[in-house]
């Protein structure tokens, strides 16, 4: 396992976190579609069909997450920066980090109100 130097070339923050690189709006739609296609085949008395239609949607999730690349992403800009190696060690997604952050940018436009 390789540690990785994981600040941002972007704005030198030292926190990032590890994600798949895949749209979350395809993502999102794909479970949707699973969950009404599903239903369409469990209302028409077909549980075969409504579980395989379930079983067919987790299987192309499991590919695309063993394909997908990671990437990091920056908790300050949320620069994404990719060519990331599997083995890396990067934390993943930290809530309490995150909302520190939020915190901060907070703070900061309250400081010097944008000029507009
Ligand atoms: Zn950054």
């Amino acid at each position: 396992m390789n540690a990785v130097s994981s600040s941002c070339p972007v704005c030198g923050c030292d926190d990032m976190w590890r994600q798949k690189n895949f749209p979350q709006s395809i993502g999102l739609f794909m479970v949707g579609l699973a969950m009404a296609l599903s239903t369409w085949a469990w209302m028409r008395y077909e549980p075969v069909w409504a579980l395989g239609i379930l079983l067919f949607f987790a299987l192309i999730d499991w590919v695309l997450y063993i394909v997908m690349p990671d990437v990091l992403v920056c908790y300050r800009c949320r620069a994404r920066i990719s060519g990331l190696p599997n083995e890396a060690i990067v934390p993943k997604f930290d809530l309490e980090i995150q909302e520190r952050y939020r915190q901060e940018e907070i703070r900061r436009n309250q400081q010097s109100p944008p000029a507009n």
